[in-house]
């Protein structure tokens, strides 16, 4: 790589990423220095990389930093472009690049890109088991899995790297051009910490901006927003359709999924729930098409596959009633999207931090929650909105496991269980993912 060898290059902030790209830089013989706000002696990462003979800065972000002359900045998408010694990087014309942009870089392996404000990790999940079951060497990176730049190292030829990207990550791209690009939705109550919708929406589309003819870019063919993007993409067009029947894309009615409008399979052999979800599996299996996978390879995928763990996942059947685990539902936005996929009655356990964001959210699907058992910082609240929403059942407990305890005695035959807290976790577990472990766990136990 011209623009890495014996340049002297500077990684800012290292969480995962920075590490890892910190250390492929060093091994492709750039001359390396670190920044990290976190002190050396806190610091693992930073006391790795000094044993590795890179330069390691830590404790701030000295001002004078750039006065070495750094040839490139690889940032951790973390850090906002408000930083200052980003800002001055710009100012100077230092190129500033995240760590999936090294990732494509290094690696001749083709790349698959999802983003979108809901839906990555579900939809490279899918990408990723369907390629396996074809036989076509997939390797995931991202959220689940490993740091992109790290698998791309790994990869060979025939591999394919399956990446989930956020729009952090696309803000600090230059050439990132995936073999298959998608773009699942755009939400605007999704604009996390950017400066605007506009940054926002802009960084997402950098996943198909230097796309050309010989790419693929499958993107929501049902919301505008996405649709006006999708305008401007050079690669090759492939929309999808949850809600009708197309002659172009890949579409889904109520009974048949269709490419470039044939009909290609049963909706009912997805095991997946809920509208949502039929967005995930659509790009998917369109991606999946395109890399010439087999229809019984992408149905044996997807009559199997009940979700990522955490996201409305189905963990088992107890005594006729079906136990859902969704700990990802962070805010009320997932927990409708969850309560959207059950036609049954629900028994939701929800509750934990308290940001103070409203419920209403939940208000459309709350004719199927027969009983809301609450528990954590929000009780208080939670139990004011079911009351004043009619829900039979509100009951409010001191933890998860009383509430499973609850849900078990006030359940009936047909019912769903559904752990969907519509708030983070902190207050009782370290992450949603300790929080819906012990949910599993529990759930599990129960005796037959
Ligand atoms: P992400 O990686 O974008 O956060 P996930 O696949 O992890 O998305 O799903 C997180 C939660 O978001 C799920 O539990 C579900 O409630 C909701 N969700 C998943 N897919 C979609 C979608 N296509 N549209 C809207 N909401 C979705």
């Amino acid at each position: 790589l011209p623009i890495v060898y014996h340049k002297k290059i500077l990684v800012l902030g290292l969480a995962k990423s920075g590490t890892a790209a910190a250390e492929i830089l060093h091994d492709l013989g750039a001359f390396v220095t670190v920044n990290d706000a976190k002190p050396f002696d806190q610091n693992e990462n930073a006391q790795y990389l000094l044993s590795k003979g890179l330069t390691v800065i830590c404790g701030s972000h000295p001002e004078d930093l750039l006065d070495e002359g750094f040839s490139l900045i690889v940032k951790n998408p973390g850090i906002p472009y408000t930083n200052s010694v980003i800002a001055e990087a710009k100012k100077r014309g230092i190129p500033v690049w995240t760590e999936v942009e090294l990732a494509y870089r290094i690696s001749d392996a083709p790349m698959i890109g999802i983003t979108g404000s809901n839906g990555k990790t579900t939809t490279t999940t899918l990408i990723f088991e369907m390629l396996k079951q074809g036989q076509k060497h997939p390797l995931i990176a991202g959220n689940i899995g490993t740091v992109a730049s790290s698998v791309a190292k790994e990869a060979v030829g025939d591999n394919t790297i399956v990446t989930e990207l956020s729009s952090f990550q696309l803000m600090g791209t230059e050439q990132l051009k995936p073999k298959i690009a998608i773009l699942m939705n755009l939400y605007e109550a999704h604009l996390d910490y950017h400066a605007d919708f506009q940054e926002y929406t802009d960084a997402k589309f950098n996943i198909t901006k230097n796309q050309d003819a010989s790419d693929w870019f499958i993107y929501n063919g049902e919301q505008q927003l996405v649709m006006d993007y999708a305008e401007k993409s050079k690669g090759i067009k492939v929309p999808f359709y949850v809600s009708k029947k197309t002659n172009d894309g890949i579409s889904a009615d109520d009974q048949f999924v269709y490419w470039n409008g044939e009909k290609i399979f049963e909706r009912s052999s997805i095991a997946l729930r809920g509208k949502h979800n039929l967005e995930n599996v659509l790009a998917a299996t369109a991606a999946a098409l395109l890399m010439d996978c087999s229809l019984a390879d992408i149905t044996a995928v997807l009559t199997t596959f009940h979700g990522v763990k955490h996201r409305t996942q189905f963990i088992r059947e107890w005594k006729n009633r079906k136990f859902y685990n969704d700990s990802k539902a962070t805010n009320a936005l997932a927990t409708k999207s969850a309560l959207e996929g059950f036609s049954e009655p629900v028994i939701l356990l929800a509750g934990g931090v308290d940001r103070g964001h409203s419920f209403d959210e939940l208000i459309p699907y709350l004719h199927r929650v027969k009983a809301l058992i609450h528990y954590g910082e929000t009780a208080e609240r939670l139990q004011k909105f079911g009351e004043e929403q009619s829900i039979p059942t509100v009951t409010g407990v001191n933890n998860l496991v009383e509430a499973i305890e609850e849900a078990v005695k006030v359940s009936d035959v047909g019912d769903v269980v559904l752990l969907s807290p519509a708030c983070a976790s902190w207050d009782q577990y370290a992450s949603f993912e300790l929080r819906g472990d012990e949910f599993i766990e529990k759930v599990i136990a129960l005796k037959e």
